[in-house]
């Protein structure tokens, strides 16, 4: 199979990966529970994740929270910040782990930027909403639609100004663009272990510029006398036991994405993205959705062919797409795309340049199917 969405989920990672959950699994019991060696070495590992978390995203380790995935710590950051009814300022390509959330709260949500592949326009509108002083600003790094890099920088900077909180979902950048909660002073960065650090599922992080409002209370094995929730991070985050073997899983794809360096992981994917839109160029049936400072992250549409039909035609070819909204229709409709929906192609690091070749050729035999005649009449 080749497999081209890993912007749902990286899965093929590096094998360092699955022998490190192996190991969690036969050797360690649960961090802070224990004085007896398999729980120290469990908290010890543990603790080494979220070490080798801040040194790439530019946080200290106690401000690693470990979640579920990018929508826990999305959720556990919107709750913190945005009561029932508030006024939030979000980008025009958010997911709906951003936009359900503040819809259950009943927020009134301003969208500014919606013109795609245009983070002047993004900045623009940013700037003057986020002078109208919310409660909040909540914006994703990269789309995941389109792979359209936000001017996130630019975004923190003016949030620092105006002294407004920020939330940014890395969901689609962390592993592949710079992150750091520092730099950018935002309050709260939100990602999941599982798609571009290559962590295993049910993985994510939330690093903490300030204590969280918990989703759940219960056990943290510190403070056992006391019925509240400690104050402190992480333990404010983390409530019962933690998933051991994932937080391995997840060390072992960090060391992976630190060795490689994000910049080379990325350089090398827009590489392979760039050979492959020119090859679909030349494909008169094909229209590619591309611009600057793309990341690795494709959506196309075949003129005269629904988008499922050809991810599914694609699938009997042995190419693993995405089809539809991708849980994000603020972006569809940001882009125009609501109604058709796109096809969605998305690298990692461990996509080969053949690969792609392969997935190109797919692309190009879609003209032979029945849906794409039936269609064009
Ligand atoms: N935000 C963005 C931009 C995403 O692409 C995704 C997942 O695709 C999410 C949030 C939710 O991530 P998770 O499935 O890890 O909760």
């Amino acid at each position: 199979m080749i497999y081209l969405d890993n912007a749902a989920t990286t899965l093929r990672k590096p094998p360092q990966v699955a022998a490190a959950v192996m190991q969690a699994m036969e050797q360690l019991a649960s961090p802070g529970r224990g004085g007896y060696p398999a729980a120290m070495a469990a908290a010890d590992a543990v603790y080494g994740c979220r070490k080798l978390a801040a040194e790439l995203l530019g946080a200290r380790p106690e401000q690693v929270v470990f979640t579920m995935n990018a929508t826990h710590g999305l959720n556990l950051a919107i709750k913190t910040l945005v009561e029932p009814g508030d006024r939030v300022v979000v980008s025009g390509f958010e997911h709906n782990a951003v936009m359900r959330p503040l819809h259950g709260l009943r927020a009134r949500v301003t969208v500014a930027g919606r013109k795609l592949f245009d983070p002047e326009d993004t900045l623009r509108a940013m700037a003057e909403a986020i002078a109208a002083g919310p409660k909040a600003v909540i914006c994703t790094h990269v789309s995941n639609v389109f792979g359209y890099r936000l001017p996130v920088e630019e975004i923190a900077r003016l949030c620092r100004r105006h002294d407004v909180p920020l939330i940014v979902d890395a969901a689609q950048s962390a592993g592949t663009l710079p992150v750091s909660l520092e730099k950018w002073g935002a309050v709260f960065v939100a990602m999941p272990g599982h798609k571009g650090l290559y962590g295993p599922q049910g993985t994510g992080m939330l690093l903490c510029g300030r204590s969280v409002r918990p989703l759940l209370e219960g056990g943290t094995g510190s403070q056992s006398r006391c019925f509240a929730m400690p104050e402190e991070l992480p333990d404010r985050g983390e409530a019962g036991t933690h998933n051991v073997p994932g937080i391995c899983g997840l060390a072992a794809g960090l060391r992976f994405v630190l060795e490689q360096g994000t910049e080379e992981i990325l350089r090398r994917e827009r590489r392979l993205l760039e050979d492959f839109c020119c090859r679909l160029s030349a494909m008169e049936h094909v229209r590619c959705f591309t611009g600057p400072g793309q990341t690795g992250v494709l959506s196309l549409q075949v003129r005269g062919m629904d988008c499922e039909a050809a991810a599914e035609a694609l699938a009997r070819q042995d190419v693993a797409v995405r089809a539809g909204l991708h849980c994000a229709p603020l972006a569809h409709e940001s882009a125009g795309t609501l109604g058709t929906g796109t096809v969605r192609l998305s690298l990692s690091a461990l996509t080969t340049a053949s690969e792609l070749r392969q997935a190109a050729e797919a692309v190009a035999r879609l003209k032979a199917e029945p849906a794409f005649q039936n269609l064009t009449g």
